[in-house]
């Protein structure tokens, strides 16, 4: 019987991949970056329930670790694919690591490396040097090379007591034989700075909200210090301004379905971090259907939580405070709140595919059969929280077996 290849190593794929497994079907999972994991890892916690993304990621990945069913590869890319439904041959780029199992993590290699890069897990907010672990629960457990940062002086290859870098290693090419493939190839966040008004890049205290996931999270670049990135102080008022570049025609026209409940988290950060702080939320319409209403009403209890019903007209920087300013739509009467920082609430925006002769829909998000043993589950096929991608990836999970049993 042929394997299942799922493209896409975040929650969405790992689920898919698990749940094919557990059922006795083959499945080769492949990641684009050094780590699995996706997007969610980035988090520092989950709405509703807050807790930290790592609880029910760590149960997932020792499902893949206990499981011979499943292969995985990092830093892997599909670079063709040709065949129909029970009989696809897929050719796989494998990018050098540059550091092999040999590798216990012990960091000798980061610490003689003389480069520093952008550090791309914590959003560019601080630097790694350019053999780095990519964060501090990575799965798999082992450092990377950044080939575009190495210098290639050898450092690392003489800190390395066990051996473990090699600079010469190089890219690998393999084919497989699939019978169906699932794209759980996920999203980016919208790019901020193509937004003119809302002083993104402009002004440094103006972050995205994946930012303050990352300024929140206590294994990120400040170990969950919420500070602002300028000068480093505790903001005391912090506006978070919903839809930016979302329910725009100039921008991303659709509603991506979890900001809301993402900045409603983020107020909680906020409140908890900086007992005297203050949030302003401006908002279109607030999104927190069903089960998520209940987390709505607590965050909008707090009194010194304020809800806006307004667009944000501009964010202007004065001395070393924000201006925000949009009009009270309930009132009538126009707004301008100054503030310590801005968190622009982003949208979700599909990641662009490697492959050809897949259908997606307006929005660029795929469709999710393609009647050709080709499926799309979690966010690549539509924006949705954590909880909804997991039931999506787990149909898709018998969408792809019964393609095999068909081919
Ligand atoms: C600011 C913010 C906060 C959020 N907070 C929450 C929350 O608290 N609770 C909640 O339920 N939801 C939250 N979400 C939504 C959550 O992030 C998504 O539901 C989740 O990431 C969907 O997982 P996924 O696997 O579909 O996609 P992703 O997490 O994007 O994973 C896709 C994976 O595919 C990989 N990939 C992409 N293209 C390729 C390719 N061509 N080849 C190989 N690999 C590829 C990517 O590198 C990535 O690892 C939040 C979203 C935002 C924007």
């Amino acid at each position: 019987m042929q394997d299942i290849l799922i493209i896409g190593g975040g929650i969405s794929g790992i689920t898919t991949a698990v749940e094919a497994a557990e059922t006795g079907y083959n499945v080769t999972l492949l990641e684009k970056n050094p780590y699995l994991g996706g997007r969610v890892i980035q988090m520092n916690r989950y709405f509703p329930k807050l807790c930290p993304p790592y609880c029910g990621m760590e149960i997932n990945l020792k499902r893949i670790r206990t499981n011979n069913k499943i292969k995985h590869y990092t830093l892997t890319e599909v670079q063709n694919i040709t065949g129909n439904e029970g009989n696809y041959e897929v050719t796989l780029k494998i990018n050098p690591r540059k550091v092999t199992e040999k590798c216990t993590a012990c960091g000798e290699c980061s610490a003689s490396c003389p480069i520093e890069r952008k550090d791309d897990f914590n959003l560019g907010l601080n630097t790694t040097k350019a053999v780095y672990l990519p964060h501090e629960l990575a799965f798999p457990y082992r450092f990377v090379v950044d080939t575009k940062a190495c210098i290639k002086c050898g450092a690392c290859v003489e800190a390395c007591k066990y051996g473990a870098i090699d600079l010469n290693m190089q890219a690998e090419t393999i084919k497989l034989k699939v019978g169906s493939i699932v794209m759980a190839t996920g999203w980016q966040p919208y790019d901020a700075s193509k937004i003119d008004n809302l002083g993104f890049g402009k002004y440094k205290d103006v972050i995205t909200n994946m930012m303050m996931e990352r300024l929140a999270a206590p294994n990120g670049p400040t170990q969950g210090k919420i500070i602002r990135p300028s000068d480093q102080k505790e903001p005391k008022k912090v506006a978070f301004v919903q839809c930016a570049g979302s329910r725009d025609e100039n921008h991303l026209p659709y509603c991506s379905a979890v900001c809301c409940l993402a900045s409603l988290k983020q107020i909680t950060y906020v409140r908890e971090n900086i007992p005297d702080s203050e949030a302003f939320m401006f908002y279109i319409d607030v999104r927190t259907p069903g089960k998520y209403e209940e987390f709505y009403t607590k965050v909008k209890g707090d009194e010194r939580v304020h809800l806006i019903k307004g667009k944000v007209a501009s964010i202007e920087q004065d001395g070393d405070s924000l201006t925000v300013e949009a009009e009270d739509i309930l009132s009538g009467n126009k707004l301008r709140v100054v503030v310590d920082m801005v968190v622009l609430a982003c949208g979700m925006q599909p990641t662009n595919g490697t492959l050809n002769n897949i259908s997606r829909d307006q929005n660029g998000f795929i469709s999710q059969v393609q009647g050709n043993g080709i499926y799309a589950a979690g966010v690549a096929r539509k924006p949705a929280d954590v909880s909804s991608s997991v039931q999506d990836a787990t149909g898709c999970a018998l969408k792809a077996i019964q393609s095999v049993v068909r081919g």
